[in-house]
């Protein structure tokens, strides 16, 4: 997983998370305008309830008020003819003190008033209240009523009054009225269910003015008016309004100081008179208010949880993923990407269709680098290369370390000169690091460039540029002089054969595409041929000739030169065994053989398979390894040869003197041959004063090899000169164009094969 991919999927993940949380706020919106709800229902209900029975109560105590007035006025026939007695009664029903006052009115207006402990007094309509004087003659005309609320003059109290027509015959002749004092209500409205509660009961009129406030109001309660109240504006404040106005009861919520108050008003069905009954949410119904209030909290509970629950896991996964991801996609050791991620990073730039350039980058030496300055010094040398590459690179570039010394980087630079500039700048930078303070080593790079606009593949793959690449590097180790190598034609030409080489090389082994050549070692003595080296030939179908040059090394990359190798052994002790049936005395024949078959653990055991399928003794067989081999395990390889005498071959040293061999490697092992690299007798061509330095080596190599009875071959004998030269160094054998070119394996029988 890239970094990219896991960002991808945190940024699902918290539209996931985010999704989550709406889907709980979602449910807790629901819960809570469910509970809301309910909580209105229950809270008008019981409001509704409450206000009746109050109603009720108010209507109880005015319908007694009035049915005392309608037995007084029963008095009136007596009152008509005797006024004495009408004073008295009056005078002795406001002694009672159910009203505070009373009075009768005859027809023409005229009649006695009394209140209190006062006697009564004679009055007419014209003297008292206005409002009072209308509801008596409302009553002469045969109506009882009830007054609206007034204040007698002087009084500062609210009154009201009823009046009830005295009826005699029939035929009314007088009124009596009574006035009443609203505290009258109060009482009633003090007496609420629970005295604990916030909230009132009031009347009011349908203006909203209070007429009746209970004793238990908050002194901060209602104003004079509700509408003057704080919290009783607004929207649900112009409903109520409204509402009183059109004589319609109304429930609506008001808001106060964060505080929820639920109104209710039911007219009384009496001078505008309105019960408004107003109570917080949480008084109505303290269950379900309670129940609200615990969704709320439980809802932000849920949200908090589930957010923690989230960024918990969120962290975590991506700790997680992060540090999976730098473990896939980042060097352990230096920090830069590793191949697979920079990999990632080539396609998405070739998907986009950019210009690109691919670099390797290698240190030469690295190995004895390692060697000598020891494991953390080399570590040390590959994060300052990390980090001068780093600095070097732009926007959208990027690299990393791929095995032990080799950099890629990606630049996004395809002039040849002016990536030649950059990387060379970088080289010199890591040149610049001294790798000790105690010696001076100079720092070597070597750097294979492909530049995608040069060689457009039809299907360009990361795989193949950074296969371009490779074949440049491997050109740039080989050229000492220029460290920066371009992927060019002749490179291309070389891979392509690569590719062929590779595709086909299976298929090639089994039709036997594979031919031995036979190349004779002539004694130098006698002149005679005394053996053969097998040279591997690839002809193909089409009858194309391929050298060993051209597949040897890309076999030993990628470790087909076993199976060869034991091939060429197999059919040299076929062509041995066939020379033995023909009846001819048999050659001695050299085969070519690779480290990788000669460091297998059962290489021994598979030669002598092979010697016992065709019959064949090993002393026919030598064995010839390259002299880069002693570099190494010298005690294995020993150890190797030792075994093989034991078996009877002969083993050879290859191509000695082309590498770095040395006469104390000579020494050391226990070979039986020594072939000397035609680069001997190619110095001999050179100037007078090196001819003679090297013609001296050459007889001290001879010298040596006979004091230690190994035998020698001459590689490379071209001409007279060269046969002439080797003949009085005293070499055993040569082989050379000058006796006989490699030629196929029949041909040689019929030339150099006695019957
Ligand atoms: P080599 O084992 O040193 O073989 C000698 C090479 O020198 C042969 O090249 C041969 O054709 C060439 N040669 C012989 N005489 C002369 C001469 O007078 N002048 C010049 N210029 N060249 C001469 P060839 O056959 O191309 O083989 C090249 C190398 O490929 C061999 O070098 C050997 O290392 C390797 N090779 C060949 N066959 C096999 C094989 O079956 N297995 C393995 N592992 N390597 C093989
Ligand atoms: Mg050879
Ligand atoms: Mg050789």
């Amino acid at each position: 997983m890239s970094e990219r991919v896991l960002k991808r999927q945190m940024r699902g993940m918290t539209v996931v998370a985010v999704l989550l949380c709406l889907a709980v706020l979602l449910a807790g919106w629901w819960a809570a305008s469910a509970l809301r709800n309910m909580l209105q229902q229950a809270l008008q209900s019981q409001m509704e309830t409450e206000t009746a029975r109050y109603r009720l109560d108010i209507e109880r105590r005015m319908e007694v008020d009035q049915q005392t007035l309608r037995t007084l006025s029963g008095f009136a026939a007596l009152w008509e003819t005797d006024p004495q007695a009408l004073q008295h009664g009056l005078e002795a029903a406001a002694q009672q003190g159910d009203y505070t006052w009373l009075g009768y009115f005859d027809t023409s207006g005229e009649g006695f008033y009394a209140a209190g402990e006062q006697g009564a007094q004679p009055t007419s309509l014209q003297e008292i209240d206005g409002q009072v004087a209308a509801l008596a003659r409302n009553a002469l005309q045969g109506q009882s009523g009830v007054s609206r609320i007034y204040t007698p003059e002087g009084s500062g109290y609210n009154r009201f009054a009823y009046a009830v027509p005295a009826v005699v015959d029939g035929k009314v002749v007088g009124a009596v009225a009574a006035g009443c004092s609203v505290e009258a209500f109060a009482g009633i409205l003090d007496t609420l269910p629970d005295s604990g509660r916030q909230g009132a009961i009031c009347l009011i009129s349908d203006s909203g003015k209070v007429l009746v406030r209970p004793q238990s109001l908050a002194a901060g309660g209602l104003a004079g008016n509700v509408f003057e109240t704080p919290g009783f504006g607004g929207e649900n404040g112009e409903a109520l309004r409204s509402a009183l106005l059109a004589g319609e009861s109304c429930f609506v919520q008001l808001k106060d100081n964060n505080v929820e108050y639920w109104a209710f008003a039911a007219p009384m069905g009496v001078n505008g008179w309105y019960l408004l009954n107003v109570q917080t949410a949480q008084n109505v119904s303290n269950g379900i208010y309670s129940l609200m209030s615990f969704s709320r909290w439980l809802t932000v509970a849920a949200l908090l949880a589930v957010l923690a629950l989230i960024w918990g896991g969120y962290r975590a996964i991506y700790k997680r993923s992060a540090e999976i991801i730098q473990r896939s996609c980042y060097d352990p050791l230096t920090g830069a990407y590793n191949l697979p991620r920079f990999e990632d990073e080539v396609r998405a730039v070739l998907q986009a269709g950019r210009p690109y350039s691919l670099a390797a980058l290698n240190v030469r030496q690295f190995k004895f680098i390692n060697e000598i300055f020891g494991r953390a010094q080399a570590d040390t040398l590959l994060c300052r290369i990390k980090q001068v590459i780093e600095a070097g690179l732009r926007p959208g570039e990027c690299f990393c370390r791929s095995g032990q010394d080799l950099f890629y980087i990606l630049f996004l630079e395809t002039g040849r000169a002016a990536l030649k500039e950059r990387i060379q700048n970088m080289m010199d930078e890591v040149g610049r690091y001294a790798m000790s303070k105690n010696r001076d080593y100079q720092l070597l790079l070597y750097c294979g460039v492909a530049v995608s606009t040069e060689f457009l593949d039809s299907e360009p793959t990361v795989q193949k540029g950074l296969t371009h690449v490779g074949f440049a590097l491997h050109t740039a180790r080989q050229s000492i002089k220029h460290s920066i190598w371009f992927y060019d034609t002749r490179l291309h030409e070389d891979e392509k054969l690569v590719n062929y080489v590779e595709s086909r090389m299976r298929q090639a082994l089994s039709d036997g595409e594979f031919t031995m050549y036979l190349q004779p070692k002539v004694s130098l003595a006698t002149g005679k041929v005394a053996g053969a080296e097998a040279l591997v030939r690839w002809i193909t179908a089409e009858g194309k000739t391929i050298y060993p040059g051209q597949f040897i090394p890309v076999f030993e990359d990628n470790g087909f030169c076993v199976e060869l190798d034991l091939y060429m052994v197999e059919e040299a002790c076929k062509q041995i065994a066939a020379w033995q049936k023909a009846g001819k005395t048999p050659l001695p024949l050299s085969v070519n053989q690779s480290k990788l078959l000669f460091f297998e653990a059962d290489y021994v055991e598979r030669l002598q398979a092979i010697l016992a399928r065709y019959g064949v003794p090993a002393h026919m067989i030598t064995l010839e390894i390259l002299e880069g081999l002693a570099m190494e395990n010298r005690e294995e390889l020993n150890e190797k040869i030792d075994r093989l005498h034991a078996v009877g071959f002969s083993v050879s040293m290859d191509d000695f003197g082309s590498g770095y061999s040395s006469l104390n490697t000579l020494a050391a092992l226990h070979i039986d041959e020594l072939k000397l690299d035609r680069v001997f007798l190619l110095q001999q061509s050179g100037t007078g004063e090196e001819r003679g330095r090297q013609k001296v080596i050459l007889k001290e190599i001879l010298h040596m090899a006979r004091e230690l009875s190994i035998s020698t071959v001459a590689e490379g004998v071209e001409t007279a000169a060269d046969e002439a030269l080797l003949k009085e160094l005293g070499c055993g054998l040569g082989q050379g164009y000058y006796y006989s070119r490699p030629i196929p394996a029949g041909e040689f029988t019929e030339k150099y094969l006695r019957g």
